[in-house]
């Protein structure tokens, strides 16, 4: 079973930490609006898959998962005017990451990895691992959903069923056009579509959604390669 960090002593730390076979996991969700779904979301979804895929990875290799406390307090500037979203300005979120590495560092862990469930992070948590990566360790960043080849869409039909199928209540209902004010235009390398777009829907099964994060977890544990990003 992969381990809760919360409860294990410093003593557990030291004598596991530097393990080669052990990866720390931090799963990094947000506090948004998801129309009358919850808020925490994303971090409920990351959390699940993040167990869920360890044990997976344990049941057929000797990987070991140290599973850190979820991040919520993350990156939405988005949602901002919609109540309830509570964001990070850039610098406090980096900081916060920063912090977690070195601590993690500190301990002796060789493989760190972020589950990530929002996308408004990604960028994000890349470059500071980029800033954080050094020669005698592996840093990585799994957005979840990439390792599913969806695309994941805000508050829609493929989040609410990815959330059914990994048993997180997920009621979204219809999101009112209020939540959507001041919703920022940003043009990045795609051209963004509203969020009301029409997305192409998948079923995913458990199992897909389990192995595709399982196999992103088993690449870290295989690679020695410095600063590697999934
Ligand atoms: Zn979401």
């Amino acid at each position: 079973m992969p381990l809760d960090y919360r409860e294990l002593s410093s003593f557990d730390i030291k004598n596991i930490a530097s393990r080669d076979d052990v990866i720390a996991v931090i799963p990094v969700g947000s506090l948004e609006q998801h129309c009358r779904g919850p808020l925490g979301l994303d971090g409920l979804i990351a959390e699940k898959i993040a167990w869920e895929s360890c044990k997976a990875l344990e049941a057929r290799s000797s990987g070991l998962c140290i599973i850190l406390p979820t991040i919520y307090y993350a990156f939405s500037p988005e949602w901002g005017e919609v109540e309830g979203t509570l964001s990070l300005k850039i610098p406090a979120f980096a900081e916060l990451l920063e912090s977690i590495i070195s601590g993690l560092r500190r301990a002796g862990f060789k493989r760190i990895a972020f589950i990530n469930g929002h996308g408004g992070n990604s960028s994000i948590i890349e470059a500071i691992l980029r800033e954080s990566a050094g020669e005698s360790y592996t840093l990585a960043l799994i957005n979840y959903w990439e390792q599913l080849n969806i695309k994941l869409d805000h508050a829609g039909p493929t989040e609410k069923e990815i959330a059914e199928q990994l048993g997180v209540k997920a009621e979204m209902g219809e999101c009112e056009e209020t939540q959507y004010r001041n919703k920022p235009r940003i043009i990045t390398g795609k051209t963004r579509k509203p969020a009301t777009m029409k997305i192409s829907q998948q079923t995913l099964t458990r199992e897909q959604i389990i192995e595709g994060n399982a196999k992103a977890l088993e690449e870290i544990l295989k690679t020695n390669t410095i600063g590697k990003l999934i």
